[in-house]
């Protein structure tokens, strides 16, 4: 098993082999490729982009997917995905990476917000000529959108995804079969405050790598460490080591909050013998390399 960061620097850190570095953000910033690095695109969630020009938003018969309106749940602001300036704009962005020396590209947000999105007049009347239903197309949209955005890329293409292996294709228009035949690798987040409880990560690990046709990376949440929760994250990368993953991600803001979860488990004496005792080869093989390091 592999193990990686996502982070908002754009630099590597030692005994991690996949760093995905944010490049393109919900908020709307923008920054320059990281060479050598996946860089993660977020696509159709800008809350810059929707404050200059509130017309390219999302719409429901419950109002805008703004973060802001109550009578739904969404956690980002999200642009509608047939908004052809907008959708230009992201695949522009990701054709200039692919100029860059990257390691690849992975895509985040690139999906609808939800099952009764989007009914601005432009997707009502695509709908109606696709004659399909509301499902397929909307899986239809987003599939010739990642198609569009695959041609683009150099080097390794991957996806991220809400944590739902049972309505994605409903509710977002996330055709988990058609994607895999596009991607690489599917990007699992599973981002929590800790993982004090974590029976939920088991639980959707264990279905992800079941329903997906290509390898899947977990990525949890790694910021704002205290003792007692890096402890339980540790704890949950030893569990997921056990299933058949490709990879264990750990979101962190910077190299130096990386460092410290590598250190905390080579000095945590009571952990590694508690991989050695459950018997977590793969766990103590990369505790053993951190040891070399940190
Ligand atoms: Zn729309």
């Amino acid at each position: 098993m592999k193990v990686g960061l996502v982070t908002y620097t754009p630099e590597k850190v030692e005994g991690f082999d996949l760093h995905v570095y944010y490049s393109k953000r919900a908020d709307g910033s923008v920054f320059p490729a990281a060479r050598e690095m996946q860089n993660d695109v977020t696509c159709f969630c800008d809350a810059k982009a929707i404050r200059e020009d509130p017309s390219i938003v999302a719409v429901s018969k419950n109002g805008p997917a703004l973060r802001k309106n109550r009578k739904i749940n969404v956690p980002f602001d999200f642009v509608c995905p047939t908004n052809p300036e907008y959708r230009a704009k992201v695949l522009d962005y990701v054709e200039g990476l692919g100029r860059e020396n990257v390691e690849g590209v992975t895509l985040n947000l690139y999906h609808f917000p939800e099952e009764e999105f989007c009914v601005c007049p432009r997707c009502v009347k695509l709908w109606r000529q696709s004659g399909l239903n509301w499902t397929e197309w909307r899986a239809q949209e987003i599939t010739s959108f990642l198609k569009e955005a695959k041609s683009l890329v150099k080097g390794a293409f991957a996806v991220e995804m809400f944590p739902d292996p049972v309505l994605a294709k409903e509710r977002f228009g996330i055709d988990f079969e058609r994607i895999a035949e596009l991607v690489d690798y599917f990007h699992v987040p599973l981002s929590a405050r800790d993982y004090l409880t974590n029976y939920w990560v088991d639980l959707l690990a264990r279905d992800f790598v079941k329903v997906l046709k290509k390898p899947v990376v977990v990525e949890l949440s790694a910021e704002m460490l205290t003792d007692q929760k890096t402890d339980a994250l540790l704890k949950t990368m030893a569990y997921l080591s056990t299933h058949n993953l490709m990879g264990v991600l750990l979101l962190v803001h910077d190299a130096e909050n990386a460092r410290q979860v590598c250190k905390y488990a080579v000095n945590n004496g009571a952990f590694r013998e508690w991989l050695r005792k459950v018997e977590f080869s793969e766990m103590t093989r990369i505790v053993d390399e951190w040891a070399k390091l940190y």
